[in-house]
């Protein structure tokens, strides 16, 4: 994240959640992320708060499984977008060394000059090779920019970690037969749903858990794992009800 907030005093109770806010802003003005993008993290924040913004167990055990997934495949690859680009940029290179991953741009509102300009602050992060740049290829059954995708990277990937993802696109790449980790907040949305591991954690907090956490090595149930997810909310909002 920026360290630009000369304005906003750490003291502040929402220092953290005001600091992604900033560095989105400036994703937006330096042409990495998109309006739409400022509208989803929205949505995530809201279901950060029911969760108390922070890593809760069933979050921390599919962060294990995603860790446990990613070091055993063959062709693993992280997709970012402008989002993932704007919040977590060193984080996000990082994790993809400390795993062995390849990394890909991949925008679900494709412009050429963004895709670079994300590339770039990759680089600029330390990734040595980034992907997407030039796609060959098409997830099938989606429509012609949303479709196309690198044949190094996501295309043949086995598992592929697809952060802040569209339902349809998340959809799509399993019908391709591949294994779909996201990190997504909305415990309800299609792209959480169709994932093989949903990992319901705020990116700024699930990707440096992935860098420290040794692999979970034991059964996994993602319909599960989501169930107590939401049974999670549901009583903490009860027991918040009752203490107001
Ligand atoms: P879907 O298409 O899967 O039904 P959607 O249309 O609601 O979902 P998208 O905009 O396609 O959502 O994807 C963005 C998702 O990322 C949202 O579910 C949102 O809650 C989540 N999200 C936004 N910001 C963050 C964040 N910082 N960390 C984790 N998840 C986030
Ligand atoms: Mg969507």
């Amino acid at each position: 994240m920026t360290d630009n907030m000369t304005d906003i005093p750490k003291s502040h109770p929402r220092y953290l959640s005001l600091k992604m806010r900033e560095s989105l802003v400036k994703g937006v003005e330096d042409g990495i992320t998109s309006m739409a993008g400022l509208i989803a993290h929205g949505r995530g924040e809201m279901f950060d708060y029911l969760i108390g913004e922070e890593t809760i167990s069933t979050a921390e055990r599919a962060e294990k499984k995603a860790v446990e997934e990613i070091i055993e495949a063959k062709n693993p690859v992280i997709s970012v977008n402008g989002n993932v680009a704007a919040l977590v940029p060193k984080e996000i290179v990082e994790l993809g060394k400390t795993l062995d991953t390849k990394l890909e741009v991949n925008l679900f509102h494709r412009i050429p000059e963004r895709v670079s300009k994300i590339k770039g602050a990759l680089e600029n992060n330390g990734a040595e090779e980034v992907f997407g740049l030039e796609p060959e290829e098409k997830i099938p059954g989606l429509d012609h920019k949303r479709a196309l995708c690198s044949h190094e990277g996501i295309y043949t990937s086995d598992v592929v970690l697809v952060p802040l993802e569209d339902g349809d696109r998340a959809e799509a790449l399993k019908k391709m037969g591949k294994k779909v980790i996201t990190i997504d907040l909305n415990p309800l949305s299609r792209t959480s749903r169709v994932a093989d591991i949903t990992i319901v954690d705020n990116i700024v907090r699930a990707v440096p858990n992935m860098m420290e956490f040794e692999p979970l090595y034991d059964d996994f149930d993602n319909d599960e794992n989501l169930k107590k997810t939401l049974l999670f909310m549901s009583e903490r909002l009860k027991n918040l009800s009752e203490e107001i």
